[in-house]
């Protein structure tokens, strides 16, 4: 879909995959104004085709505009651009336990013009690939390497929205991470250096002793839909949940005396993914080898239940997509 500030929102189509054709001086290239979305969408047993919560990742995508100075797409043509793809594409959702189609709507500033201002000329497209199982052989704990140099986003920053820019900020600890064997970086505040935020790519949650599920509460990390849902559900069973700031002592003295007993990771890829060793330059906590907590895959299963139309859905999260 096109949107220009005269002539808002038009020309939705769907059009063969391919390259696009961009001016060099398309403001994207230069000055980043982009966003964009991350979903699934899952084949149940009877071969419909489902989406998880995609009014959050529209509403989401809206607070991302609002922050690069995009226009705001309306939740009702982020779902139909999703049916439309899947009308024409949905051959291609998998039907294999844990397989599904990412989808991946996103959005950038076309315009041609080299100046530091809003665009005035915006594409909107989807794009998506078959996704396998995250694990191949059993869902295994993840490794976390601490970064220490590196801040993903500062106060007042764009931390908040899913936009490119901090991506691209987080690349050089992500290579730190995997050069020290881990999977993921974990990211600090950038005021004190203290403050748990998230990962490269997905939430952190820590479950303590009596079962209550802490989690950082911060205005520059991604509000992701994935930890919504899961304490949502841990909520459900009556589980103590709280949204505040969390220091990475509380982490580390935790794991060491026993009072946190489970930490996980969730994110639309992978879902729900125990933690087992955390990295840093001059410490570590957990165990690589540490069998993922019970909590981490009940919540796991029950979450995935709801996705693949397994069990009841009593949030009403499912969206069908080819109906
Ligand atoms: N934080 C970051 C930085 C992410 O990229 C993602 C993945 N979108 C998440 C958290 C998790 O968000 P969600 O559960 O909505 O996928």
């Amino acid at each position: 879909i096109c949107w220009s500030e005269w002539g808002g929102w038009h020309r939705p189509r769907v059009q063969p995959y391919g390259p696009i054709q961009l001016d060099p001086a398309a403001a994207v290239l230069h000055y980043a104004q982009e966003i964009f979305e991350g979903l699934k969408a899952y084949r149940w047993a009877d071969g419909s085709i489902w989406s998880f919560r995609p009014e959050a990742n529209a509403a989401r995508l809206q607070r991302s505009a609002v922050r690069m100075a995009l226009p705001e797409l309306p939740t009702e043509y982020f779902i139909e651009s999703l049916k439309q793809l899947i009308a024409v594409d949905g051959r291609w959702v998998p039907s294999a336990p844990e397989t599904s189609l990412y989808l991946r709507p996103f959005m950038f500033a076309k315009e041609a013009f080299l100046g530091v201002r809003p665009a005035k000329k915006v594409n909107y497209y989807v794009i998506a690939s078959p996704a396998g199982p995250y694990f191949s052989g059993g869902v295994a704990p993840l490794s976390i390497w601490l970064s220490e140099d590196y801040s993903r986003a500062g106060k007042g920053g764009t931390g908040a929205a899913k936009t490119g820019g901090n991506y691209a900020s987080s690349l050089v600890a992500q290579q730190e991470a995997y050069d020290n064997g881990c999977a993921q970086v974990l990211f600090l505040d950038s005021q004190e250096g203290k403050w748990i935020e998230e990962l490269g790519g997905m939430n952190v949650v820590l479950v303590k002793k009596d079962g209550t599920l802490v989690t950082p509460d911060s205005d520059s990390i991604l509000e992701g839909i994935t930890r919504d849902s899961v304490l949502q559900l841990a909520e459900d069973r009556g589980h103590k949940v709280e949204r505040r700031k969390v220091s990475i002592e509380e982490w580390r003295e935790g794991v060491a005396n026993g009072d946190v007993t489970e930490v996980f990771a969730c994110g639309t890829a992978a879902v729900i993914t125990p933690i087992g060793l955390l990295k840093a330059r001059d410490f570590t906590v957990g165990d690589a080898d540490a069998q993922a907590g019970e909590l981490t895959m009940s919540l796991r299963e029950e979450l995935t239940d709801i996705q693949y139309g397994r069990r009841p859905d009593p949030h009403g999260w499912m969206t069908r997509l080819d109906a």
